[in-house]
Parts: C-alpha cells; sequence; structure tokens
C-alpha cells in the first residue's frame, strides 16, 4: 500500500488488513501490467491470478486469495511471513490508491488497541 513520509500509518506494524478485503479489484490495464511483471499472457495471468465476483451491479474480476491465520484469507500474492505484499512494483491500482489519504483507519485502530492493551503486537480482530 502507499506511504510517504507525509503518512501517519506504518505499513511494516501492521498484518496487513487491507490485503484481507475479499474484492481487490483488478482492472484490465492492472491485468496487463501482472502478465508483463510475471511474463505471462493476460490470458494466463487472468486465470493464474483472478477470479470474477458477480454480483447486482454485474461482474468484477478479483484477486484469488490463500488461507491466512491472521485474517482466514488473503490476497495470493502477500507474503504470510513477512506480512507483506510480493508484487509491491505491479500491485493494482486500488492497492497503490488505499487507503486514498494521508490516514489508515486501520492503523488507528490497531495502535489505540495495542496502546491500551500494553501490547505492540496485539492484533485486534476487526
Ligand atoms: S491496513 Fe492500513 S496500515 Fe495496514 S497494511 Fe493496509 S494501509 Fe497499511
Ligand atoms: S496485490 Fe499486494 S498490495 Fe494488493 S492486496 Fe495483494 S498483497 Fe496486498
Amino acid at each position: 500500500m502507499p506511504e510517504t513520509a507525509k503518512n501517519t500509518y506504518d505499513c511494516s506494524k501492521c498484518p496487513g488488513y487491507c490485503c484481507s478485503y475479499p474484492r481487490i479489484e483488478v482492472t484490465d490495464k492492472d491485468l496487463k501490467r501482472l502478465a508483463k511483471h510475471f511474463d505471462l499472457t493476460t490470458d494466463q495471468a487472468e486465470k493464474k491470478f483472478t477470479r470474477f465476483y458477480s454480483s447486482d451491479e454485474g461482474k468484477e474480476r478479483i484477486l484469488k486469495h490463500q488461507k491466512d491465520t491472521v485474517y482466514e484469507t488473503i490476497c495470493r500474492f502477500f507474503d504470510l511471513d513477512e506480512r507483506r505484499c510480493t508484487i509491491y512494483e505491479a500491485r493494482p491500482t486500488v492497492c497503490r490508491d488505499y487507503p486514498n489519504g494521508r490516514k489508515c483507519g486501520y492503523y488507528d485502530f490497531i495502535k489505540f488497541e495495542r496502546k491500551h492493551q500494553d501490547d505492540k503486537t496485539f492484533i485486534p480482530s476487526a
């Protein structure tokens, strides 16, 4: 996720909550970037890394998940030991934009709980 000196959150101190969102959209442009990164065709990348989610709003291409001990499931590109993205340069636009500002609500929440539990590693259930 995007991080600059001005941000008030620190992803290195978070277990990667935003990567556990069930619907992480992959646009056509994202798919091309992913395919290039892995030296695959877009069809191969689509099949390997994504699936389609249907709702009243229509069909959406999203990233596949893997099992996770912290959040049950998480993006297939997430390193479960390092707790970070393994395709940072090739990640989808929605990941680049998140959390759309200088603040991350989950980070504020986890920071608050860790302070009150007096435990720097505490992970509250979201
Ligand atoms: S939930 Fe917030 S702090 Fe955690 S990885 Fe995502 S952007 Fe970073
Ligand atoms: S592509 Fe990377 S940043 Fe985006 S959800 Fe997956 S692990 Fe997180």
